[in-house]
């Protein structure tokens, strides 16, 4: 079950690269590690020693910004409780290794406790609106079409485009109505007890999501496969739930890592896979502009992630098997 730990911890690497911001802080609050590993708060001069001592062990390190950041540093050795911001960095190496092995599982669960997945305070004032909140959101979103058709060298009020932010703000809404949906209800108690235990595969659901990256779409098709524990879900359930979460601003790698990781929460069988194969308009339209190019993201979980034999078997039965 490595896959649950992976969003959690680049979300927290993450969220640490945006708060050191551009801060000299990786130098000077990497030798918070070796003070606080000694532990004791001797005299401001023997600090300075035993510090010019680490100094010299770690000749591989960058060199800090001299003695005005080691006065700067001994103010906060009296200050037992650090801002996280001060916490050291751990990008690479060993340091690396340490936080995979204490994270197990992402912070952030697939289905959080009221049902709705990845919420936001967005999600949720939208999920709760009134009819007046719902008008205003539109209005605010007409006016921001609008102010794109000017900047793209449009005459807003030219007939044709008249009615354009009103429809576009609808319909993007329509396209990102999935966050306003949940797993919880979607699946609706749909899980039966059937004693099965063969692989259940839905082939072909078709994706439309978008880009987060660039706000247009990429499109393709999606493939669940899921080896039940006895229980098993209703047959339709399973391309609702990718609906749901394609229907959100999306990475593809995301997409298909919720989609497997919301089956294995609510059914918890004995492992799930997802392949997605899709074309990127952003890619397509602009940038390199590979028309042909197809990505392919995959997530397994459970037995398809430890046996390669189910793996391959889920693989050749959605027909990836060939063509890879
Ligand atoms: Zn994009």
């Amino acid at each position: 079950m490595v896959q649950f730990a992976e969003p959690g911890r680049r979300a927290k690497l993450a969220a640490k690269e945006h708060s050191s911001g551009s801060s000299n802080l990786p130098s000077d609050t990497d030798d918070s590690v070796h003070d606080s590993v000694k532990g004791s708060q001797p005299e401001d001069g023997r600090v300075n020693k035993k510090k010019r001592r680490w100094r010299r062990f770690k000749d591989d390190l960058p060199e800090p910004n001299g003695d005005k950041s080691m006065s700067k540093r001994r103010n906060s050795l009296s200050k037992a409780a650090r801002d996280p911001r001060d916490e050291p960095e751990r990008k690479e190496g060993k340091k690396a290794k340490v936080v995979q092995g204490t994270e197990t599982r992402s912070p952030t669960p697939v289905i959080d406790f009221d049902g709705l997945s990845r919420p936001s305070r967005g999600t949720r004032e939208r999920l709760d609106e009134n009819s007046e909140q719902a008008a205003e959101r539109l209005d605010k979103m007409r006016a921001a079409v609008r102010t794109i058709l000017e900047c793209v060298g449009e005459d807003p009020d030219r007939e044709g485009v008249l009615d354009t932010p009103a429809r576009y703000a609808k319909a993007m809404l329509f396209f990102t109505k999935g966050y306003q949906q949940n797993v919880k209800d979607i699946v609706n108690d749909a899980i039966f007890h059937e004693g099965h235990n063969e692989m259940v595969i839905v082939k072909d659901i078709e994706i439309f999501s978008l880009c987060e990256h660039h706000l247009v779409p990429f499109t393709g098709k999606m493939h669940i496969g899921y080896i039940p524990a006895d229980n098993v879900i209703g047959i339709s359930k399973l391309p609702r739930i990718a609906e749901m979460f394609s229907r959100r601003l999306q990475v593809q790698e995301r997409l298909t890592k919720e989609v497997a990781n919301a089956i294995m929460e609510v059914l918890k069988p004995q492992g799930v896979a997802v392949v997605m194969e899709s074309s990127h308009l952003c890619m397509v339209m602009r940038g390199v502009e590979k028309t042909t190019a197809t990505t392919i993201t995959s997530c397994v979980l459970g037995c398809f992630e430890r046996k390669e034999k189910t793996r391959n078997e889920f693989l050749s039965l959605v027909g990836l098997n060939r063509r890879m």
